[in-house]
């Protein structure tokens, strides 16, 4: 796999005026009228550089607003034009693509539901070959960052130039406070992978409700994140689709000056001291740290061999208990997060059984090599 990939940067290919770079719009086209007015507002409202709407809806159950289908596309079209933004749409098969391009949709997003399915991106890339319009590619709906390379990859292969990256979340089995988990680590996993992708965060689909977006969309400006996708209708009540996380474009206005926007170095030196020295520390006791354990997983080590010696189990979960029990005291007494330090002792505790397994096996094919030159 190429893990060279370059990517031109978003600046080069959608300028904003100003931080941060914003793409607003409805969730769903859903008539000339509501697509109309909501440009008009996002215009007069923000600093938005282009206009998203859904025309086709991937829709979890049937017999909900699946979206208004390609006649759509000339009224979203019409928006952008009045208000001289370029627009988006989704697009999931070859068809909405030839339907997109024909009606000069200026960019296209591929969906969280379509990247989980490479026969579905490869053809979407492959009605692509030789037109380089701009592509936004969502993270898959589960958590697994090749998943999404993969997408990118295709698209790149097919001669797409200008990709950037959607972080929109994860689905979870598990009740949390949002719609879609972040899972932070894994935007920042691509980017560590290709720091050159433009990588924006869509707060809405994260939210999935609308007193959410704000501190969502700080925690991805936070993280050096390239811009952000929010969703925004003239009537976020009356909404065909996702009517609980859209909101008005003068909130959406009022959400984004809010926002603080951080850079990502100081021109100040007596920061770029002070953040040098901190960092020193920081090194110091990451060493310490992997110094301990270390000396822990030898003492691991000498532990296997006694039970091997005495033939007692690996596990023991009195002892396991314990050290949770005791560890969790400790640690709230320090002040540190318990589930933080659950998981510490959660990933230490997995290392040392896999090590005292090993150790067993080890002594025993030793013990079986000796007992057959005998
Ligand atoms: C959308 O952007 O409206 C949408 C359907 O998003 P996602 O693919 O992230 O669910
Ligand atoms: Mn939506």
């Amino acid at each position: 796999m190429s893990h060279q990939l370059t990517f031109p940067s978003l600046d080069s290919w959608l300028p904003a005026a100003s931080k941060p770079l914003l793409i607003a719009g409805p969730c769903s086209v859903e008539s000339p009228e509501q697509v109309m007015t909501t440009a008009q507002e996002i215009k007069a409202n923000t600093q938005a550089v282009a206009l998203r709407g859904g025309i086709w809806k991937p829709r979890t159950r049937p017999n909900s607003f699946e979206g208004v289908g390609s006649v759509g596309l000339s009224w979203l079209k019409a928006a952008g034009e009045a208000v001289g933004l370029p627009v988006m749409t989704e697009v999931a098969t070859k068809d909405h693509v030839k339907a997109a391009l024909d009606t000069g949709i200026d960019m296209l997003w591929i969906g969280a539901r379509t990247t989980v399915n490479p026969f579905s991106v490869q053809e979407i890339a492959d009605v692509l070959k030789g037109v380089d319009i701009p592509v936004f590619v969502k993270n898959p709906i589960n958590p697994d960052v090749q998943l999404w390379i993969g997408a990118i990859e295709r698209l790149q292969q097919a001669g797409i130039t200008k990709i950037a990256a959607i972080h929109r979340g994860f689905s979870s089995f598990e009740k949390t406070k949002y719609r879609n988990v972040p899972m932070w680590e894994l935007a920042i996993e691509l980017k560590r992978q290709f720091p050159s992708l433009p990588l924006i965060c869509d707060p809405s689909h994260i939210a999935g409700k609308r007193d959410l977006l704000a501190e969502i969309a700080q925690q991805a400006l936070d993280l050096n994140m390239d811009g952000l996708i929010l969703e925004s209708h003239n009537k976020p009540d009356e909404a065909k689709s996702d009517v609980a996380q859209q909101v008005t474009p003068l909130r959406l206005s009022e959400i984004i000056n809010n926002l603080t926007v951080r850079t990502e170095n100081s021109p100040s030196p007596l920061f770029a001291n002070q953040l040098e020295k901190l960092r020193k520390s920081i090194d110091e006791i990451d060493n310490e740290l992997l110094e301990k354990i270390a000396e822990r997983m030898a003492l691991v080590d000498q532990i296997g061999a006694y039970k091997f010696d005495n033939n007692v189990t690996i596990l023991q979960l009195e002892r396991w208990k314990e050290i949770i029990e005791t560890r969790t005291l400790f640690a709230e007494k320090l002040g540190l997060d318990v589930h933080f330090i659950q998981a510490i002792l959660q990933a230490i505790h997995q290392e040392s059984i896999r090590l005292q397994n090993n150790k067993m096996e080890d002594l025993s094919t030793a013990k079986n090599n000796l007992q057959q030159q005998r």
